[in-house]
């Protein structure tokens, strides 16, 4: 059976770093860093990754500020609210959580985003710093796969890494994050997707599998060969098994068929969501000592 890749015990460890460090800034300069984090309507997947997100602003000391937009928001009032919080001081960092309201365009409000300030690591000067493997603030759970591979693997030079989904917010920036030539890195990188006729010709050939494709049980026991890593991104919500009236939350991978093969797999949840949000926090911290040292 495999081993389990535990990322809340990681995230919790990287927590611990972080609340030390933000207690050494508010003792040293009387000051810590402050994350604003902005959403716009009411979706309830939202509202949860906002309250996880300031429970971990909470946590490590870090100062959170909270904007909350009704639906029909227009896309001024939103650029100018990201205007404000660019040349606020005490804001080091702004989050806007996505999905934004369908009349909104997405990229046109993360763009205005001063760069310095994109925690989030999605403004297009960080996407290309990253894939120019230059400093830059990294994409949060894309960011915590790599810590999570890099806890779990040694010498990662060579590997076979395959990464199922190739969306701008997982799967692209695993992919190259992960064929960079450095010692976090230096993997051999297949990306698949639903134009691949039969993804388990590739996914049989991994020795590090990410999944991102937003579907359960993408991949299965009979996909992947014996000793794969696994890391599991997905998050879906379905029917329990064992009660109709409850959902549950499950990954992309076939957890029980797949972990009787692969040497360590991430659960879910547990496994890679903690580590987003960790990532989050580092990030922030990142960018207060930036703008401050
Ligand atoms: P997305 O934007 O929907 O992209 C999914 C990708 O998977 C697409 O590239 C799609 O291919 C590919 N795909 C879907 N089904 C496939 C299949 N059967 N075979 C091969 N490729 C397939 O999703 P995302 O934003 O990357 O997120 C992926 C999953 O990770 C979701 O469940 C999401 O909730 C989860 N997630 C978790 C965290 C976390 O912190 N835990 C963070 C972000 C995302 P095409 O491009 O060809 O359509």
């Amino acid at each position: 059976m495999a081993e389990i890749i535990d990322g809340k015990k990681v995230s919790d460890e990287i927590r611990a770093e972080i609340k030390l460090k933000v207690a050494e800034l508010k003792e040293k300069y009387n000051s810590v860093p402050g994350l604003a984090v902005v959403i716009a309507g009411n979706d309830p997947a939202s509202e949860v990754y906002v309250k996880m997100k300031e429970k971990g602003c909470d946590e490590t000391g870090i100062n959170s500020f909270k904007y909350v937009l009704p639906d029909n928001v227009s896309k001024d009032e939103l650029l100018s609210l990201i205007d404000k919080l660019n040349s606020d001081s005490k804001v080091n960092g702004i989050l806007v959580q996505l999905p934004l309201p369908k009349h909104i365009k997405e990229d046109d409000i993360i763009g205005a985003i001063i760069p310095e300030k994109d925690v989030d690591g999605f403004h297009p000067i960080n996407t290309g710093k990253m894939v120019a493997d230059q400093e830059c603030f990294l994409p949060c759970t894309p960011n915590g796969i790599q810590e999570l591979i890099n806890r779990y693997v040694k010498n990662l030079k060579g590997k076979h890494l395959v990464v199922v989904g190739r969306s701008n917010i997982v799967g692209k920036p695993v992919a190259n994050m992960m064929l960079q030539k450095n010692k976090r890195a230096d993997c051999i990188v297949t990306v698949c997707h639903t134009s691949a006729p039969d993804i388990s010709v590739y996914t049989k050939q991994a020795d590090i599998l990410v999944v991102a494709a937003g579907r359960a049980n993408t991949v299965t026991g009979n996909m992947v060969k014996d000793g794969v890593v696994v890391i599991d991104v997905g998050v879906n919500r379905i029917n329990n098994p064992h009660d109709s009236t409850k959902t549950k939350v499950t990954g992309d991978v076939d957890f029980e068929s797949v972990a009787k093969k692969a040497s360590a797999i991430t659960p879910v949840p547990g496994g890679v969501g903690p580590m987003t949000i960790a990532m989050l926090l580092s990030n922030t911290l990142k960018a207060f000592e930036l703008q401050n040292m």
